[in-house]
């Protein structure tokens, strides 16, 4: 039994037990980061509370993620590596979003930065597969 509430902030549909409230406002988990910034990219504490958090709920993977996430990882593992201007044409995104997005991902243990030649793209976390 699963009643989808909507995002207050960016009106997506979520399952009740992920939603967040904030200010009042229920909003899912990227809005909620957003709207605290409690977890930020780069915050091993953040990371180890999102681990602790998908265990928790049974995810893995790519399971739990937003379908633009999922997108924007299928999209990264095609491409092996993708730049951040690549992904906002792409998936015709504002740089917040593509943020919100990729801190979500980074968190999840799916995607990362890397820096090469002083350009950052981003790439699988675990760069192992073919
Ligand atoms: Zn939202």
């Amino acid at each position: 039994m699963t009643n989808n509430i909507k995002c207050h902030k960016c009106n997506r549909e979520i399952p009740e037990n992920e939603t967040f409230i904030s200010r009042g406002n229920t909003l899912c988990e990227d809005c909620y980061i957003d709207a605290t910034h409690k977890i930020r990219v780069c915050n091993p504490m953040g990371e180890r509370a999102k681990t602790a958090f998908r265990k928790s709920h049974g995810l893995g993977g790519t399971d739990g993620l937003t379908d633009l996430q999922r997108e924007i990882y299928h999209y990264t593992q095609s491409k092996g590596k993708v730049t951040r201007p690549e992904l906002l044409k792409q998936f015709k995104l504002s740089e917040n979003e593509l943020e919100n997005n990729f801190a979500f991902l980074r968190q999840s243990k799916l995607l990362k930065g890397k820096k090469e030649d002083d350009i950052v793209y981003i790439t699988l976390w675990s760069n192992q597969d073919q």
